[in-house]
């Protein structure tokens, strides 16, 4: 999770008003003390923190509160809010139109992962179906057209550059007429950056903004300047009509609260983050879900849409075989297969309400990934008749030289093939469970929640606790964790449908693959 250490502080602030007996002046002072150091030490700006303490502080008058009233959560409620004004730039971000061109246009430093985050962008619009292009017009940094070609067709993104054509303006133009009009939904032009604002620099960036008129300037900046992000954005903000921000380098960088709410000092909305080298390490970036996911709060709304891009509604065939309780070995495989292409794991459980914001960090994250990917390498070494076997594992009970053979071509021990099979009749169970409620699937866009009454509620959660690793469990609070959680996908999933139930079946199933095998 990103800002993992900030996040933890903070938590472990807040938690000094549930372990005190009395709430008064004193643990309010303690807790905004805590708070406010950890702030500082991400490098949030001394002014901004203390605007933060004042305002809590001016919410909660001990004197005036009338007994009774829970002071501990109004004292959480007041700091929450207060840590989302401080990356709320008040502003609303520009989203693109469907169905026609939307030209943006890319503005920064050299260095601060403007070429890579082009891609990134381009991607994320392709995946949810935009049609995306990239378009290099950096001409002044040598091999910049090789990176984006390199980025793009790896990502089969549709590109446009030129080895030989030295004038910026004249490529952004060229590529942006021929994007135009082969139909393109989402162009994104790269510009040149320089090592440090110069005139050059604006005067380069004005004129291609000119020849491409954009509707949208996006600026990307380093979060390892921290706070000096202010002054960088109000110097881009002042030459080019920027509209936008994208900080990358989120991870790793302890300064990333101060770039955050330094930017929002400017008023510039921050559309995305960076979160790491690779294509998917990139989050929309939207203020109550990014601090609800600080906290360890959870981010429904994200999971939601994460799970609703793998489009599991179309799926009609898995609904059907849902509905009655049916769920074999290749069905599983898919679900891993899907849990795989929503992208980093630790985004994904760092959307699950209960899991503290630490609990993935990049090693958990490449164990749970190996593990996962260990699983369905002893599943493609199934063949048909054991993957689609309605009475599942028990053909391997039947016939156990058929585990023999799976481990044998798959390189695994008998031992992990007997764990998997193991791993996938909890699963089953929990489907047959999930099926057997009235009302729980009712398929396309339906929504599956409404109708369970809390006593299958109830009997859905001691099965999905049953089938997670109990170290997952434990992670979650345990029984009551999980309650909440599913309670919380019951009231989020509204409309949801399908989705919000696979989403969280995936990420504890799969959390649980992964900490198998530590
Ligand atoms: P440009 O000069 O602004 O186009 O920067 P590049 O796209 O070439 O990126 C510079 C370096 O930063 C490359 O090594 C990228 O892999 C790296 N980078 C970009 N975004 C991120 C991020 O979000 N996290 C991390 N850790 N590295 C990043």
């Amino acid at each position: 999770m990103v800002l993992a250490d900030l996040g933890r502080k903070i938590t472990s602030a807040l938690k000094l008003l549930g372990n005190a007996t009395i709430i008064d002046e004193d643990v309010l002072n303690s807790m905004l003390n805590e708070v406010c150091r950890a702030l500082l030490e991400a490098d949030v700006n001394i002014r901004l923190v203390k605007q933060l303490r004042e305002n809590v502080k001016s919410v909660i008058d001990f004197e005036e509160m009338a007994a009774g009233l829970n002071k501990r959560k109004m004292i959480q409620t007041a700091v929450f809010k207060e840590l989302v004004k401080l990356i709320d730039p008040g502003t609303k971000a520009w989203t693109p139109t469907k169905g026609k061109p939307n030209i943006i246009m890319f503005v920064g430093l050299q260095g601060s992962g403007k070429t890579t985050t082009c891609t990134k962008l381009a991607y994320h619009y392709q995946k949810k179906g935009w049609k995306s292009c990239l378009i290099c017009a950096d001409t002044f940094r040598a091999g910049a057209f090789d990176q984006l070609k390199q980025n793009a067709t790896k990502a089969r993104i549709p590109f446009y550059g030129s080895y030989t054509e030295v004038d910026p303006v004249v490529l952004a133009a060229e590529g942006v007429d021929k994007f135009k009009q082969e139909g393109f939904e989402i162009i994104i032009v790269d510009t040149s950056g320089r090592h440090k604002q110069e005139d050059s620099l604006f005067e380069e960036m004005l004129q291609v903004s000119n020849a491409v008129s954009p509707d949208n300037v996006v600026f990307v900046m380093d979060a390892s300047i921290g706070q000096a992000c202010e002054a960088q954005s109000r110097a881009f903000k002042e030459k080019v009509d920027v509209a936008s921000v994208i900080i990358t380098k989120l991870d790793g960088h302890a300064k990333g609260g101060g770039a955050l709410s330094a930017v929002a000092a400017t008023k510039s909305p921050v559309i995305f983050i960076g979160t790491g080298e690779h294509i998917d390490d990139f989050e929309q970036f939207k203020t109550k879900p990014f601090i609800s996911k600080l906290l360890g709060m959870g981010d429904i709304e994200g999971l939601i849409d994460k799970v609703n891009e793998l489009n599991l509604d179309e799926n009609e065939e898995l609904i059907n075989k849902l509905k009655h309780g049916e769920f074999t070995l290749r069905d599983m495989y898919e679900q891993f297969q899907n849990i795989m292409k929503m992208g980093p794991f630790s985004q994904i459980m760092g959307m699950i309400p209960g899991f503290s914001s630490d609990f993935m960090t990049k090693g958990n994250e490449q164990e749970s990934m190996a593990r996962l990917k260990k699983l369905m390498t002893i599943m493609d070494s199934m063949n048909d008749e054991e993957l689609d076997n309605r009475e599942g594992a028990k053909i391997f009970m039947r016939t156990p030289g058929r585990v023999q053979r799976v481990a044998r071509g798959a390189g695994v021990s008998i031992k992990e093939v007997q764990e998997l099979l193991q791993q996938y009749q909890k699963f089953a169970q929990m489907v047959k469970k999930m099926g057997g409620i009235k009302g729980l699937f009712k398929g396309k866009g339906g929504d599956m929640t409404k109708n369970v009454n809390p006593a299958q509620m109830q009997k859905l959660n001691q099965s999905i606790a049953r089938a997670m690793d109990p170290r997952v469990l434990h992670q979650i609070g345990g029984m009551s964790g999980l309650q909440n959680m599913m309670r919380q996908f019951q009231q989020s999933a509204q409309g949801g449908g399908l989705g919000g139930m696979m989403g969280g079946m995936g990420g504890g199933g799969g959390g649980g693959g992964g900490g198998g095998n530590k």
